[in-house]
């Protein structure tokens, strides 16, 4: 009896790579990813040819990302990729999908989940006014449109997406107010200690703050109480020690898995203490708890690109030994023992660019947290005094949370991080939003496509 195909949720890195590996031993997958091309967050195309270049719009990472383009063109006709198609419901071997407006379903045998990462951010005084973005999001706007978010923009966060976000936008001609990074300046002493573990990513990192600064772009660093200004929109950023003139910010904590489909099928979850956030549990080859999904790439943890096509290939050769197929278990270990290096290289990286929990106490209650549904950081800490409330669901049931359009992937985390503050919790004991689909809003009156399913 034929198979019915494997089903890869997501093309960036981790996805691609899983393709190729399929695809070399003889299985035609179905590829949905909700991008218009392939390549994922960090090797994300423009939406139309504007004449720049790889080099314009990857820099030091132009070779990586048109060898993985040009190794997903060569897919083509050997898997069936269904590109603009979000995933919305995924339930044991069916997926839900929206595809260019109309509703379309996949059955599958075996799924791979490549989602990817957002960022991760807590709620600010100010954070919702127009010209405040994620960093993600402003580099979104670079990469696929060309565009600056503002005329004149901060950068404010941590992580190491903050300085490579802020120096893109400086190459590419716009101008940078100040990067404000919440990080103590001691804290990058730890980044010694990853010299010796990959050299290449610190020292990569030091050209973008040295390239920054020689532009004349004032680094602060250790920035506290930050709050965003303006009335109809942003117009500064001030923070403890200073205030700078702006139209527009980008804003982010570092990243967090889009782990929601996994919740779907029932996989089961482990709080990463580092990380301060709820992955997917998943053994050393890429399997979950549950038969037949596979985790990889920063949907699985955050671990930077090239460890994302690394565990995708690692998960889609565990998906063929599962299948019985033969697998190159020399390359299975060399792809382990490279991801574990890589793994020491984060925690250097989560060193050097922790993320400011302790921030929580100070946010006023007038702050929103929840900005579809408009809960204030004074609702939460009301609905844990008077409901007593100790775990998120019970938060999202008395106050809202974390049930509007975006189903809390914008503030969950911080939700979590006050609700852990206000009861006094460790961050792990609050628990998470269990997720619901549509993992993302739909468009209205969805259509129904004639097709029922690719196999
Ligand atoms: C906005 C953003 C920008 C980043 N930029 C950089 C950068 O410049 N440099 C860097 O080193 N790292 C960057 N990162 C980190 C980056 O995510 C990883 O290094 C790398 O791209 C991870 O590869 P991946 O394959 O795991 O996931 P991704 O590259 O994120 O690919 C996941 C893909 O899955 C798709 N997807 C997710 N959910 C669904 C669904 N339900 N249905 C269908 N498709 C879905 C997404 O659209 C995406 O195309 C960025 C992260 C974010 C969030």
């Amino acid at each position: 009896m034929n198979r019915l195909q494997p089903l890869i949720v997501g093309a960036g890195p981790a996805g691609i790579r899983a393709a190729a590996t399929l695809v070399q031993a003889g299985l035609r997958p179905v590829v949905v990813d909700e991008a218009k091309a392939a390549g994922g967050q960090i090797y994300r195309r423009p939406w139309l040819d504007d004449g720049r270049s790889a080099a314009a719009l990857y820099g030091s990472e132009a070779p990586k990302a048109t060898r993985l383009h040009a190794e997903f063109a060569a897919l083509a006709g050997q898997v069936d990729y269904w590109p603009q198609s979000l995933v919305w419901n995924l339930r044991a071997g069916q997926a839900d999908v929206v595809q260019e407006g109309r509703h379309r379903q996949c059955a599958f045998d075996g799924v791979l989940l490549a989602t990817g990462a957002t960022d991760r951010v807590l709620p600010l005084p100010g954070w919702t006014l127009p010209g405040v973005f994620t960093l993600g999001g402003a580099q979104i706007a670079l990469k696929t449109q060309g565009c600056a978010i503002g005329r004149r923009t901060v950068f404010v966060g941590s992580g190491p997406l903050l300085y490579l976000v802020a120096w893109q936008y400086l190459r590419a001609g716009a101008e940078v107010a100040a990067v404000l990074d919440t990080a103590p300046l001691t804290a990058k002493a730890h980044l010694l200690r990853g010299l010796a573990r990959d050299a290449r990513v610190v020292l990569r990192g030091a050209r973008y703050a040295a390239e920054l600064r020689l532009r004349g772009v004032p680094l602060h660093f250790g920035v506290q109480q930050v709050q965003f200004e303006g009335t109809d929109r942003m117009t500064g950023v001030r923070w403890s020690k200073g205030a700078v003139a702006c139209d527009a910010a980008g804003y982010g904590l570092g990243l967090r898995s889009e782990n929601q489909l996994a919740d779907l099928l029932g996989c089961q979850f482990v709080f990463d203490r580092r990380d301060r956030a709820w992955r997917v549990q998943r053994d050393d080859s890429g399997r979950s708890s549950v038969a037949g999904v596979y985790v990889a790439g920063d949907g699985a943890a955050i671990a930077g690109a090239d460890a994302a096509e690394l565990a995708g290939e690692l998960a889609a050769l565990t998906l063929l030994a599962d299948r019985g197929l033969p697998v190159d278990a020399a390359r299975k270990s060399h792809l382990q023992r490279r991801l574990a290096a890589i793994a020491r290289m984060r925690d250097v990286l989560e060193a050097a660019f922790p993320f400011p929990a302790h921030w929580v106490d100070a946010i006023a209650d007038s702050t929103a947290v929840c900005r579809c549904e408009e809960v204030s950081a004074g609702d939460v800490r009301e609905a844990v005094q008077r409901f007593g409330v100790t775990e998120l669901n019970r938060l999202k049931a008395v106050s809202r949370i974390g049930m509007g359009r975006c189903q809390g992937r914008m503030c969950a985390a911080g939700a979590a991080e006050m609700l852990a503050a206000a009861t006094g919790q460790p961050i792990g004991a609050v628990g998470r939003l269990r997720g619901q689909a549509p993992v993302k809003p739909l468009p209205m009156g969805l259509g129904v496509a004639d097709e029922e399913s690719a196999a």
